[in-house]
């Protein structure tokens, strides 16, 4: 097959609905954390395809996964089950607190079914006024409509109609505003235990725990979007982990197919049986070539070596961003955890973080932003240590050519 028309840059404007801007580079190719664009010319990557790719690209565990898979069944419906989604299924059960697991294909899926898990569980528990869904000021829960309207940016969620009802948001880390607005009919907090696309912002301990609490106390579901955070990106499995806050739901997805298309929502039984049968389902979810690619990539992360790794590597990038940091006065912090880092400009870049990602590009290094004043890093979980560091330099030349 032979394309008789040009592929470039331009064509996504002749051919794409315009809801994307991407950048001019188009890349090809990846190895590692290395990539390639049509010129041939290389890229460090220290975006991870938005924290997607824990493992870089075309890691060789993953392509075989796939390669064998390819070579037996690709799809089948959930008129039957298969043996790729039962052994990820079993490995995801084993390795936290859930018992029952529904396969979705993106994180706004897993949130989605997450959602109406909850909202079913307490109108058939605790009675039809049982609604009230909170969330949180900045939070980012997907883009399907109750996903984007339980997420916490009315910019994405406005102009659309109506929306789903019952849903309110409190500030992040206020935990008196929580309280002051739960109550017997709150069905259920969602919450990112780290905003990611918010701005990279840590619960405070107090906080966290405060939510379990008031979830117990009000009979509500505790759902924790783990979408961005799973899989390794803190350095613990799942950042409830390090959190010591157990939740009642978790989704996972980004990280957890290493840039197969999956997404999962997790659950115990008790809140599982909700979710009877005919009441949810998907065509796509819990495809054998995802969950088998999954379960590989879910193998490999869930060591010691990967998951002690993303501590170590996460302290080589703020030693590093610190010593920039220290030569050109552009940050006020580095925040974060793990593998997910945000550098936040200071005073004198407000607004900037894009002017940053575009001069980091252009010196061959992939990064990105969260909101106008953050750069933002979400690297493979075992980029190369090499890479880190030459990353990084290419980083301070785009930094040196910004700063006043
Ligand atoms: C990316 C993200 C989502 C949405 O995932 P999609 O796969 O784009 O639907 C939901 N929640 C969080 C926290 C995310 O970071």
């Amino acid at each position: 097959m032979t394309n008789h028309f040009p592929v470039g840059r331009e064509l996504f404007d002749d051919v794409m609905v315009p809801n994307y801007a991407p950048s001019a580079v188009i890349p090809v190719r990846g190895e590692g954390s290395r990539v390639w664009d049509q010129q041939d010319r290389e890229y460090i990557d220290f975006a991870g395809g938005i924290a997607v790719n824990c493992l870089g690209h075309c890691h060789p565990a993953l392509v075989s996964a796939l390669k064998d898979q390819a070579d037996k069944i690709w799809h089948l419906s959930n008129v039957m089950t298969n043996e790729p989604a039962l052994r990820l299924a079993k490995k995801i059960v084993d390795n936290t607190f859930a018992d029952k697991v529904y396969f979705a294909n993106s994180g706004a899926e897993s949130n989605e079914a997450a959602l109406k898990l909850a909202r079913r569980w307490a109108l058939e528990v605790h009675g039809s006024d049982k609604t009230q869904i909170i969330a949180f000021n900045q939070g980012f829960h997907g883009r399907t409509f109750f996903t984007v309207t339980v997420g916490g940016q009315e910019a994405y969620s406005d102009g659309f109609g109506p929306k789903p009802g019952d849903i309110d948001h409190v500030d992040y880390n206020d935990l008196a505003a929580l309280k002051a607005i739960m109550s017997d009919k709150t069905c259920a907090v969602m919450i990112e235990p780290l905003q990611g696309e918010g701005g990279l912002i840590s619960p405070t301990q107090d906080f966290i725990q405060g939510v379990r609490d008031l979830c117990d106390e009000h009979k509500a579901l505790l759902i924790f979007d783990e979408v961005q955070t799973g899989v390794g990106r803190t350095g613990d499995l799942y950042a409830y982990m390090g959190l010591n806050v157990v939740p009642d739901i978790l989704t996972t997805a980004k990280a957890l197919g290493g840039g197969f298309p999956i997404g999962a929502m997790i659950t115990t039984t008790e809140i599982a049986k909700h979710l009877k049968l005919g009441s949810h389902g998907s065509t796509y979810g819990g495809n054998p070539l995802a969950c088998a690619v999954a379960e590989a990539a879910f193998d490999t992360v869930n060591t010691p070596e990967v998951l002690n790794g993303v501590t170590e590597k996460a302290q080589r990038y703020i030693d590093g961003l610190n010593a920039i940091n220290t030569k050109y006065n552009v940050f006020t912090e580095i925040r974060g955890k793990g593998l997910l880092i945000g550098a936040v400009l200071n005073e004198n870049y407000q607004g900037k973080a894009k002017d940053f990602l575009v001069a980091a590009m252009a010196e061959g290094l992939m990064t990105l932003i969260a909101g106008a004043n953050i750069i933002r890093f979400a690297p493979s979980l075992v980029i190369p240590n090499a890479d880190i560091d030459e990353g990084l330099a290419r980083f301070e030349k785009a930094v040196a050519k910004l700063a006043k």
